[in-house]
């Protein structure tokens, strides 16, 4: 077990005279799936330098992503790791190596009576956005991590997955057990239109397809934005705030299969949605972001096209080195309040302790 290291708070609990009195209101965290500092250097070069939303963060740092049990991790356990502080074995989602339940920061947040919502273009049961409010030792279970959206909490979700609620050896409709719980669910994110508070889901029935598959280029920004009007709506009171995670999903698909295009797609999706991010967090002070991945995945580097490095641009080339994902530190960018205590190279569990400590939830 890790040991939580105490953030310097830099005299906010002090001002408020409690230690466990929150620093920050709300905190976004946004998870470009398989970003490492190739992939956002690619989408660099690709709009030729021209500054990317990223590129606003005013911190930056490395995160360690290693599991539990190898060197190389997997989104379930990389997920984990930040959505409850603790490493565990590859595949597993919100248990600990021995299948023991951990609580996460979302489950926190709630209890404490934050509004809390995740966002992604994969399905919603898939590893990282299902780390944060679901347990369960099979990453792959897809139906039974479903169950684990009833007692979330969970003021909005918008991604795909609705197969897995309603699809079911078990005969259930999980869509219709939400919707007894109050939830509005609706089957895509235009079906939000007009939705501006309450538990809503859009749910689509498999998960999106990549932008170079024809998803809409801007579906990530949109959702976002979707997703923070309702969770501001939400927030119950001045002191009050929200938590919300939205991954990239795709360019981790993208590095699976060794395709620049397709992660140049998903990666321009997904700095859009960080230039939400960061415009909530200019408009609404107490506001953290914090952007990251939770691996890198195809292993790729961008060399020159001739090894002779004095000569003048002969051209740049895209190369994988691996079908899979690699044990390389992934950059994290910070922006907003508190964002200063992201710098350096810290370990991906000390990310969430360091969330949990801001939002006073310990
Ligand atoms: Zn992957």
């Amino acid at each position: 077990m890790a040991a939580v290291v105490a953030v310097p708070m830099q005299g906010c609990a002090a001002k408020t005279g409690s230690a466990s009195a929150p620093c920050v209101k709300n905190v976004i965290l946004l998870v470009g799936d398989g970003m490492g500092l190739a992939q956002v250097s690619a989408l660099m070069i690709a709009e030729n330098y021209k500054p990317l939303n990223m590129d606003r963060a005013i911190v930056g740092g490395f995160v360690k992503t290693y599991s539990a049990n190898n060197r190389v991790t997997d989104s379930a356990a990389s997920g984990t790791a930040y959505s409850t502080g603790e490493k565990t074995n590859n595949g597993y989602l919100g248990v600990d190596p021995a299948g023991k339940p951990l609580e996460t920061i979302l489950e926190k947040a709630e209890k404490a009576g934050l509004a809390t919502g995740l966002v992604a273009t994969t399905h919603i049961m898939h590893a990282t956005p299902g780390a944060f409010y679901a347990h369960n030792s099979n990453r792959d279970d897809y139906r039974g991590i479903a169950l684990d959206l009833l007692p979330s909490g969970l003021d909005v979700a918008i991604g795909g997955g609705r197969k897995y609620l309603v699809d079911r050896p078990d005969g259930r409709n999980l869509v219709e057990d939400l919707k007894k719980q109050g939830y509005l669910v609706a089957d895509s994110l235009a079906g939000l239109d007009g939705v501006v508070n309450g538990q809503a889901m859009a749910l689509y029935n498999d998960g999106l397809p990549l932008v170079v598959e024809g998803r809409d280029p801007e579906y990530l920004p949109k959702a976002t934005a979707k997703a923070l009007e309702i969770l501001t709506a939400n927030t119950p009171h001045a002191a009050g705030g929200l938590f919300l995670m939205v991954e990239g999903s795709y360019i981790d698909s993208a590095g699976h299969a060794n395709s620049a295009e397709a992660l140049l797609g998903e990666m321009r999706d997904f700095d859009a949605a960080v230039g939400v991010a960061f415009d909530y967090a200019d408009a609404h002070p107490g506001t953290l972001v914090i952007v990251l991945a939770d691996h890198e995945t195809g292993g790729l580097t961008i060399p020159s096209g001739k090894e002779n490095f004095l000569l003048p641009d002969s051209g740049i080339d895209f190369k994988w080195s691996t079908g899979g994902h690699t044990g390389t530190m992934i950059p994290l960018l910070a922006y907003g309040a508190h964002a200063d205590l992201f710098g350096g190279t810290m370990d991906n569990t000390e990310v969430n302790h360091r969330m949990v400590q801001l939002l006073g939830l310990q």
